[in-house]
């Protein structure tokens, strides 16, 4: 029975793993900046989760299920420098990873530094990034976080949390996504996914992202936050949906309580 079990589990991991693998070619490596590898500090407040030792025992097999289920997870955006992931960033709220990189390439080769964003007219803007949705916002979005990186940035991205979090349009998690993808930073990206598995798999009970936040923060180790944020959201995308949650098939289901609701 024993054996049966270990089969059934190694097949489940192998159809996960199998679909898991990207069919496209890896998108463009930012090149890497050398910044202190600071953690960014989570907001103020302390885990909302008890974290006991069992809780990291089983986020520590959490770990090694999704790095075996996803060993080249990585940020589906495509990208070259931090500019390009604010504007993708941000093209990307309602809208797949997909949509996005198929607006990007033209934009990116027209559009080199936040003054060339300030220097276009809305109306153009609006109309190359249309296909991604909520043309109207997401332009507005982009022209003022450009807006601000010229007026109080000399045109440069920052590179830290604080900073970032003075750009219109810019949260925790679009900040964490630029420090985690571009600078190297360690810190969890609380997006749609990291927010809904974080729940169901029991480490955290908050639907507030600064608490989701935390609570992970708390139990996984700093190791392990930045390939953790890209194998949730890659989990999240691939198994474990907001609509159907594929338990049978989940390389992780022998180390999750599956709180759906
Ligand atoms: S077992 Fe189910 S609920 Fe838990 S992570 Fe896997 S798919 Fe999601």
């Amino acid at each position: 029975m024993k054996r049966k079990a270990t089969q059934k589990k190694t097949s489940r991991q192998e159809t996960t793993r199998a679909r898991a693998r990207p069919a496209r070619k890896r998108a463009p490596v930012a090149p890497k900046r050398k910044v202190a590898a600071k953690r960014t500090s989570s907001s103020k407040g302390g885990p909302a989760v008890a974290v006991t030792p069992d809780l990291r025992r089983r986020a520590l097999r959490v770990i090694d299920g999704l790095k075996e289920a996803y060993p080249d997870a990585r940020c589906e955006l495509d990208f070259t420098n931090a500019l390009e992931l604010l504007v993708a960033t941000i093209l990307a709220a309602q809208c797949t990873d997909a949509r996005v990189n198929l607006v990007t390439p033209a934009l990116f080769r027209k559009y080199r530094t936040p003054q060339d964003y300030v220097n276009t007219p809305d109306d153009v803007l609006r109309d190359e990034i249309r296909s991604t949705g909520f043309f109207n916002n997401k332009t507005k979005s982009i022209k003022a976080a450009c807006r601000t990186l010229v007026e109080r940035f000399g045109g440069r991205m920052p590179s830290t949390m604080e900073a970032l979090l003075q750009l219109p349009g810019v949260g925790r998690k679009s900040a964490n996504v630029i420090l985690v993808n571009v600078y190297g930073v360690p810190g969890v990206v609380v997006d749609t996914h990291m927010l809904r598995l974080s729940n169901r798999m029991g480490f955290s009970t908050s639907r507030d992202a600064d608490e989701v936040e935390r609570d992970m923060m708390a139990t996984f180790p700093g190791s392990e936050w930045i390939a953790l944020s890209h194998r949730i959201a890659w989990h999240g995308r691939r198994c474990c949906t907001a609509r159907k949650p594929n338990c049978d098939e989940c390389p992780i289901a022998d180390d999750c309580p599956k709180l759906i609701d």
